[in-house]
C-alpha cells in the first residue's frame, strides 16, 4: 500500500539533496513515480503531471520510449555486463562512442565512458593532471570555476561546484580549486554597463585572478556554457569570446560542463556549438541517454589526446578506471537514444519550442512587479523573482517564495523546479515538448505565480 511504502521510504531511504529530518518526521510527502509517457508521468494514485524539467533536465526524448526500452532489453539479454578494460567493448559502446564523436565539435578526438556527470568531472581533472605531468609541468594543477557553476557532488567535482550547500559542512571546496565571478549580468553593481562591458570585466578578474596565483599554476577553467542549476544563467554578449581569449593567452585547458546542455538542450547539438566554445575537454551525461540508464563521458580534444597517448607509452597502462566504465546497457540506451534524437528532430524542435517558450512566459509574466527577468535558451528557461525588482532585492528567505510557486504549480499537476539558493523558477522540459504542453506549462506558471504573489 501506499502507507507501507511511505514508511518503508522513512525508516529506511537515504533520500539524495533532501532534508533529512523534515523527511524522516513525514514533512515531504513520499511519492511514488510508477509511469511516464511524452512529458508527463504519472504517480501510484495515477495522478499525470506534466513534468517541466524532464526529471533533472535529463529525460531529452521524454518518457515512455520503447525503442530505448528495447535496446536496454536486448543488451541485457545478451550481455548485460562486461567491462571496458585492456581494450574489450561491446559493440553499444564502440558504436556509441563514434556517434558521440560524430555530433561533437570537430577539434575532439575521444571519448571515456563513466557513469554520471560527478564522476565525470572527477575524470577530467585527472585527464588535466595526467597531461601536465606527462608535459613535465606537475606544479600547473589548480582549476578555476565559478560561483553557481555546477558540476556535481564528489569531493572534486562538489569542489567545482560554486554553492554554498555543496560545500558546507563537507570542507570543501579543496586547496586546488578556485572560484571566480558567474556571468550574472542582471545582477551587475554598475546597472549602466553594457553586455560587452560586463563581459570584458568577468575577462579581466579572470586574469587578475590568474596573474596573482601565476599561471604557471593555472591548469584547466571549467565552466557550463549556460549556468544551469546556478539559476539558468545564459552568458551575457561577448562572454566566451574575452573568457577564451585569457585561457589560451596562458596556457589553460578549457572544460566545458555540457551535462545540462549537450545533445540538444539549446537547440544546438552541444552548448560549445550555440556559444562558440572551443574546449579540451566536454563533459557529457544526462542527454546522452535521456537518463534511461546511468551513462556520462568525457570527450577529449586531439590536442590532449596526442599528449595523453605519449605519457601511457613511458608509465605503462592509464590508470584510471570503474568497473562500470562504458557499461552495456548504459551504451545500448545511449545509441537507441541518439538515433531516436535525429530521428525525431529534436534539436531543431528544442530550438524552435525554446523560442515559443521564452516568448509565451516573457508575454505572461514580464510585466508582474515581482518578476525581474525571463530568460533562456533553446529549452533552458527561468524565471528570476525579487521583492523590488528595480533595486533587484531578494525576498525574505523565510518566506520561500519560489517552493510555494513550484507547490501550486505542482496542485495544478505541471512541475518546474524550484533553482536551489535563488528566487528563480527553472524549466527544462523534455525536448519532444508541443507548443499546446508548454501553453499549459505557462498559464500554470501565471496562475502559480498570482496565487502566491497577487
Ligand atoms: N555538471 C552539470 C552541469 C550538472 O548539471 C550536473 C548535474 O545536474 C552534473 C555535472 C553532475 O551530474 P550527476 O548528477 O549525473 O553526477
Amino acid at each position: 500500500t501506499n502507507d507501507k511504502l511511505a514508511e518503508w521510504d522513512r525508516e529506511n531511504f537515504f533520500h539524495p539533496s533532501t532534508h533529512l529530518a523534515q523527511h524522516a518526521r513525514g514533512e515531504t510527502p513520499t511519492r511514488v513515480i510508477t509511469g511516464g509517457d511524452g512529458v508527463f508521468i504519472t504517480d501510484r494514485d495515477g495522478r499525470e503531471m506534466l513534468d517541466a524539467f524532464a526529471g533533472l533536465y535529463c529525460v531529452n526524448v521524454g518518457y515512455g520510449r520503447t525503442q530505448i526500452a528495447e535496446a536496454i532489453a536486448t543488451q541485457a539479454r545478451e550481455l548485460a555486463y562486461y567491462h571496458a578494460y585492456l581494450g574489450h567493448g561491446t559493440e553499444a559502446s564502440i558504436t556509441l562512442s563514434k556517434m558521440v564523436l560524430d555530433r561533437a565539435p570537430a577539434n575532439m578526438s575521444r571519448v571515456y565512458f563513466g557513469l554520471g556527470g560527478s564522476d565525470a568531472n572527477e575524470t577530467n581533472i585527472k585527464l588535466v593532471w595526467y597531461y601536465n605531468n606527462i608535459l613535465g609541468r606537475p606544479e600547473k594543477k589548480k582549476i578555476i570555476s565559478r560561483w553557481r557553476g555546477y558540476h556535481g557532488s564528489g569531493l572534486m567535482s562538489g569542489s567545482l561546484t560554486g554553492l554554498g550547500l555543496f560545500h558546507a559542512k563537507f570542507d570543501l571546496p579543496m586547496g586546488q580549486v578556485l572560484h571566480t565571478d558567474a556571468p550574472y549580468y542582471l545582477h551587475r553593481e554598475d546597472r549602466d554597463q553594457s553586455e560587452a562591458a560586463f563581459s570584458a570585466q568577468c575577462a579581466d578578474r579572470l586574469e587578475e585572478m590568474i596573474l596573482a596565483e601565476g599561471p604557471d599554476t593555472i591548469a584547466a577553467f571549467i565552466g557550463e556554457p549556460l549556468l544551469a542549476t546556478g539559476g539558468i544563467v545564459p552568458p551575457p554578449e561577448g562572454y566566451w569570446e574575452a573568457i577564451q581569449a585569457v585561457l589560451r593567452k596562458y596556457d589553460i585547458l578549457m572544460i566545458c560542463d555540457e551535462v545540462v546542455t549537450g545533445f540538444g538542450r539549446l537547440g544546438t547539438m552541444f552548448g560549445s556549438d550555440h556559444y562558440g566554445i572551443e574546449a579540451d575537454l566536454i563533459t557529457i551525461a544526462k542527454g546522452l541517454t535521456s537518463a534511461y540508464a546511468p551513462l556520462s563521458g568525457s570527450i577529449v580534444s586531439e590536442r590532449m589526446w596526442k599528449v595523453l597517448e605519449q605519457g601511457t607509452d613511458e608509465n605503462g597502462a592509464f590508470g584510471h578506471g570503474w568497473t562500470y566504465s562504458a557499461h552495456p546497457i548504459g551504451a545500448a540506451a545511449g545509441v537507441a537514444n541518439l538515433a531516436l534524437i535525429d530521428e525525431l528532430g529534436l534539436v531543431e524542435n528544442a530550438g524552435r519550442q525554446g523560442d515559443y517558450m521564452l516568448r509565451a512566459l516573457s508575454d505572461a509574466l514580464a510585466g508582474h512587479p515581482h518578476v525581474a527577468e525571463v530568460r533562456g535558451a533553446g529549452l533552458l528557461c527561468a524565471v528570476e523573482l525579487a521583492e523590488d525588482t528595480s533595486a533587484l532585492r531578494a525576498f525574505d528567505p523565510g518566506r520561500k517564495v519560489v517552493p510555494e510557486i513550484v507547490a501550486a504549480m505542482a496542485r495544478r499537476n505541471v512541475i518546474a523546479r524550484a533553482m536551489p539558493q535563488s528566487d528563480i523558477i527553472g524549466f527544462a522540459p523534455p525536448l519532444c515538448i508541443s507548443a499546446a504542453e508548454i501553453d499549459t506549462v505557462v498559464s500554470v506558471t501565471k496562475d502559480a505565480v498570482r496565487e502566491v504573489l497577487g
